[in-house]
């Protein structure tokens, strides 16, 4: 058996990873010239991690990943604490602790398990096709390839997708663009190993820690899409934001590097049920486009790559029939994910001002069991976390 993969980010790297553990050959394309992700880091809740260590980078990703042993909500205005609580009895319930990860490390991680060399860059598919024996890709530069499976993981603007669904979507704007980057660990803006999340007037500054003494960052603003930004002036934007906030937030604003902090407009797509078509199918955000706010995009991706293994597994020599099955596995578990993260995006940017305000006051009587409840169960449900 033979698989293309177009698309070296997460969702493909572990897919390609996935099928050789099988015995699959495999080929991965990919359109950029070199690995430079946008986007500082991942939350990787303990789902992905699963996923991971499945795939054989247990140890990898652990040296990679942050320790977070509690969480806390911070009053953005005040800098009071709403509510702090441990970590560790969700790490028991789940079985497994999360890892946030800076993403260009994650992403090299799985390109090297995979072999750096063996990943064709700077090729970008133009037209994909479905075919009684092969299904075919052709790329910018006029080369084409043919395999007897074909894997879109070709991100949220997927051309897989437009084949698959046989036409183009409209993503939609959820309202919101998030600032992020990397910072050293610095106890007046939370402790070093604790994800610390300030909120207020349905806006959002959160940490958490990523190794070497890192932590990853973000700032939602809610702006109108296609507000006008120029790269670098990222300080002044957010000091305009969030001028009146708690110091841990201005500590947070004075010591952030303006060159490196991404601003990245959210948009996500309405869960769709056709992921196949013939021998392509589409994986990770080609198939799934979610708001990050439960952090399961990725991790989802890698659910994927999971799940198309087992399918192959269970249907070997029948290329038809393991997609299907793939689907099967993952559309409802995927688009389940991505309506969770849809309505966590509402409460969080106050949609509506009441709910917002209610979830303020609930979290100053958090003592973290409804909290944990909630991301247990975006974390059960995928191939290597079933609920039993
Ligand atoms: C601000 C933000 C925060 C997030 N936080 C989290 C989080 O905490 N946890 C989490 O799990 N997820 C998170 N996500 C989601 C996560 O980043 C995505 O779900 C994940 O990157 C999807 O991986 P992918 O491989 O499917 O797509 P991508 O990472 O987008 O990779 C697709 C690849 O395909 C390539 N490609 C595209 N078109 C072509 C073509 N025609 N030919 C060849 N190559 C092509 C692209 O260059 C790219 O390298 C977040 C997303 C955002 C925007």
């Amino acid at each position: 058996m033979k698989a293309v993969i177009i698309g070296a980010g997460m969702g493909g790297m572990s897919a390609a990873i996935a099928l050789r553990q099988i015995g699959f050959e495999t080929a991965v394309y990919e359109r950029v010239t070199e690995n430079k992700p946008v986007g500082a880091a991942i939350s990787v809740w303990s789902n992905g991690v699963k996923c991971l260590n499945y795939l054989g980078l247990e140890e990898q990703t652990a040296r990679l990943g942050g320790i977070v042993d509690t969480m806390s909500y911070i009053d953005g205005f005040t800098g009071d604490t709403m509510c702090r609580f441990s970590m560790q009895p969700l790490i028991d319930e789940v079985g497994q602790r999360p890892y946030p990860i800076a993403r260009a490390e994650l992403q090299l991680m799985l390109m090297q398990a995979y072999g750096l060399d063996e990943i064709a860059f700077g090729m970008q598919m133009v037209a994909v096709e479905d075919g009684p024996e092969a299904a075919t890709a052709t790329f910018a530069d006029g080369t084409t390839v043919s395999a007897d499976v074909i894997i879109g993981a070709d991100g949220a603007g997927s051309l897989t997708r437009e084949y698959v669904l046989g036409g183009p979507v409209t993503r939609r704007y959820a309202g919101y663009v998030n600032f992020n980057g990397l910072v050293q660990t610095d106890d007046r803006i939370g402790p070093a190993t604790e994800w610390t999340t300030y909120v207020g007037d349905g806006k959002r500054v959160s940490v958490m820690p990523v190794a070497d003494n890192r932590f990853y960052f973000f700032f939602d603003v809610v702006e109108p899409q296609g507000t006008q930004y120029e790269r670098g002036s990222a300080r002044e934007v957010l000091r305009a934001h969030f001028g009146e906030w708690a110091p841990g937030v201005q500590v947070l604003i004075d010591t952030l590097d303006p060159a490196t902090t991404n601003r990245v407009e959210i948009l996500d797509l309405d869960p769709f049920y056709t992921w196949v078509k013939g021998r392509v199918a589409v994986l990770g955000d080609a198939a799934h486009n979610t708001t990050p706010d439960i952090g399961q995009g990725g991790c989802s991706a890698m659910e994927d790559a999971i799940a198309l293994q087992w399918a192959f597994r269970d249907h070997p020599a029948d290329v038809h029939g393991a997609l299907l099955a793939y689907q099967q596995a993952r559309a409802d578990r995927a688009g389940d994910l991505v309506l969770r993260a849809r309505k966590r995006c509402d409460v969080t940017h106050a949609k509506d001002p009441d709910t917002t305000a209610q979830w303020y006051s609930e979290l100053r009587n958090e003592d973290g069991g409804n909290i944990i409840r909630g991301i247990v169960g975006n974390i059960m449900g995928g191939p290597v976390t079933p609920v039993i």
